[in-house]
């Protein structure tokens, strides 16, 4: 197959074109022009991976943990998954606090930047803190009260509350597995069937992908550059290092982390794993969102990656919505570089709190555009920064968003690959794309 008939590299063409013609767009003036007429095909491709997010969780968690056959086997795989998800994060967070104390970026944004980007920002990141307040007021055990939904059908009903649909979708899995067989098959034969069916979709889907990420990206620079391309440099500049000490540490993390895990624990060769995940992360890069990205992840991981649907169908809808090491990664450097920006010091207990509320906080992120930034107003509560300070880096929050949501997913990939070896269920790759 000639390389330009390969989806990866017809994705890579429409981002690339995308952000060509944003930057024409924000130059030429043209913002009215993207946002009527290419727009709305990045959010008719968007929507249409959402669409089939909730039927992709329920349908592959419920055949999932059905078809590993015994709640033993489900509490072995379950624990070492979530124990895995729970360590890279911490990993990932130790990388961002040791590059941001290190690189000390808030050292470097000079004061009448600062507040010129507070008086800018104050608005949006106050409403920001509201949402993030009334998240904080409601107890120490809200998070867990939160995942169990009181309706199914409210539940799914929004991409926001997939945690909730996971929690069932389990729950109903654990019931399946506990009554005699030959009631439950035709439930399980059901989303079986369903879970066929919505793979089928997302290759469907994934044949639009060049152009939706095309209009996506496209409409993405054009806004964040406003039809003033100079403003937009002027914050880049200002927060230029911050980004860098962010990058860098997603950057570390996937190089040493996920390629470590991958080449010691798995028999796939870095080649092949980035190779297949590549359409995955690229969507991530252009949507924002690991829940809209899951369908992609799913079919590569089983397809490119001969990750079996047993454990695929389990680790990876539980990743897209608890394992966020992109989302803590960020989360770590922004407390940091926002307290060094307003001349705060915060110790190693200061720092290890951040540890742990973001490891809890990535759990509770939702998987969708901006989530990070509301559970940073959490961190820093907790460190006593003033959460206001948001304002300072909300300007670049969407491009970071688009990097760390790549990592998130990433991440997800590794973790399904490695428990599939050491469960013995890594099989053939099915196609060589
Ligand atoms: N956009 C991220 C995700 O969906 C979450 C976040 O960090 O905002 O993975």
């Amino acid at each position: 197959m000639p390389w330009y008939k390969k989806l990866h590299w017809q994705i890579i063409i429409g981002l690339i074109l995308g952000l060509v013609f944003g930057v024409v767009s924000a130059v030429m003036g043209w913002g009215a022009f993207t946002t009527a007429w290419i727009a709305p095909f990045g959010t008719i491709f968007i929507n249409l991976l959402k669409l089939i997010a909730v039927p992709l969780i329920l349908a592959s968690l419920i055949t999932g943990v059905t078809s590993l056959s015994d709640l033993k086997k489900l509490s072995r795989i379950g624990g070492k998954t979530i124990a895995i998800y729970m360590g890279t994060t911490v990993i990932a967070l130790v990388i961002g606090l040791t590059i941001v104390n290190v690189m000390q970026p808030g050292k470097t944004v000079p004061p009448e930047m600062r507040e010129k980007l507070e008086a800018t920002y104050s608005g949006d990141a106050s409403a920001r803190t509201l949402l993030a307040d009334e998240a904080k007021q409601r107890g120490p055990l809200q998070p867990i009260v939160d995942m169990v939904p009181e309706n199914i059908v409210g539940a799914a009903g929004s991409n926001r509350n997939m945690l909730q649909v996971v929690f069932f979708a389990i729950f109903a899995g654990i019931g399946l597995l506990l009554i005699p067989r030959e009631n439950a098959e035709p439930i399980i034969s059901f989303f079986s069937s369903l879970n066929d069916l919505v793979i089928k979709l997302v290759e469907i889907i994934m044949i639009t992908a060049p152009v939706g990420v095309f209009a996506l990206l496209a409409d993405t620079i054009s806004s964040i550059a406003g039809d003033n391309i100079a403003q937009v440099l002027e914050l880049l500049a200002a927060l230029g290092y911050y980004m860098i000490a962010v990058i860098l540490g997603l950057f570390l993390h996937m190089l040493f982390t996920y390629s470590g895990m991958i080449k010691l624990f798995t028999p796939r060769t870095l080649g092949q794993f980035y190779r297949a995940i590549g359409p995955a992360q690229l969507v991530a890069f252009s949507t924002s969102s690991s829940g809209a990205t899951l369908p992609v992840t799913m079919e590569r991981c089983e397809k490119e990656l001969g990750v079996s649907e047993e454990v695929s169908s389990f680790v990876l809808p539980l990743g897209a919505t608890i394992n966020m090491d992109g989302t803590g990664l960020y989360q770590a450097v922004a407390a940091v570089f926002i307290a060094q920006t307003l001349g705060m010091g915060l110790d190693l207990a200061a720092q290890l709190t951040i540890v742990f509320t973001a490891v809890l906080a990535s759990i509770g992120t939702a998987a969708v555009p901006s989530a990070g930034i509301v559970m940073l107003v959490i961190i820093l509560e907790a460190v006593g920064v003033p959460s206001a300070g948001i304002a300072l880096i909300l300007g670049v929050d969407r491009i970071l968003d688009m990097l760390r949501t790549v990592t998130n997913v990433t991440g997800d990939a590794a973790v399904a690959t490695v428990v599939a070896a050491s469960e013995n269920q890594l099989g053939p790759i099915q196609s060589a794309a």
